[in-house]
């Protein structure tokens, strides 16, 4: 994976002091490595049955609307508070300070509905189990999630597995 781990730049102290923003823009900006990413995203739900992906704002969006592309199934957005023009149901999960919200539509997810859940990166986990339980409390079931990046020392990804989530990612990064 050293490849398209590359393509990902690093920038220290963003968006503060001690944190190693792991920048996926200029992954995405390569031809190769985008399409790359995508593949390998892609690659261990070809075998499962999956209705829709759900994309986290933002990056999640880039990569989910073209992975249910290649899965050859829909998109649901999951979006910040106050983004989405119908009924929504919506979700707060905690930051570093503070709390954030996200929301779906509520008629976004129909009960039974096979979903994916699609972000760049998983940290805390934080994101992704309010997505997961945005899912849940629409009907759906999820089939997964998926990332190009890991950060295994944030503890994100054992704490959806410990939901009973299977996750893949493509790379991690030690470290915050
Ligand atoms: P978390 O909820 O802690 O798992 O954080 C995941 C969300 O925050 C994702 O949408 C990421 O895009 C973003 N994020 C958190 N930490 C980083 C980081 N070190 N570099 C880039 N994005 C990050």
């Amino acid at each position: 994976m050293a490849d398209l781990k590359n393509l990902i730049r690093t920038i220290p102290d963003y968006p503060k002091p001690g944190i190693l923003f792991r920048d996926v823009t200029t992954l995405f900006g390569d031809a190769q490595g985008f399409k790359a990413t995508l593949v390998r995203m892609a690659e261990p739900w070809r075998g499962e049955p999956i209705d829709a992906v759900a994309g986290i704002e933002a990056r999640g969006f880039i990569l989910g609307g073209a992975l249910a592309d290649r899965l050859g199934c829909g998109f649901v957005p999951i979006r910040k508070k106050g983004k989405l023009p119908w009924k929504t149901i919506g979700q707060e999960y905690t930051l570093e300070y503070g709390v954030d919200i996200i929301e779906i539509h509520e008629d976004a997810i129909r009960p039974g509905a096979r979903i994916l859940i699609v972000d760049d990166l998983i940290a805390t986990g934080g994101t992704a189990e309010a997505a997961a339980k945005l899912v849940q409390r629409s009907g759906g079931a999820i089939v997964g999630a998926a990332f190009v990046v890991d950060l295994p020392d944030l503890g994100g990804r054992a704490r959806l597995e410990g939901m009973g989530i299977r996750c893949e990612a493509l790379m991690a990064f030690d470290g915050h």
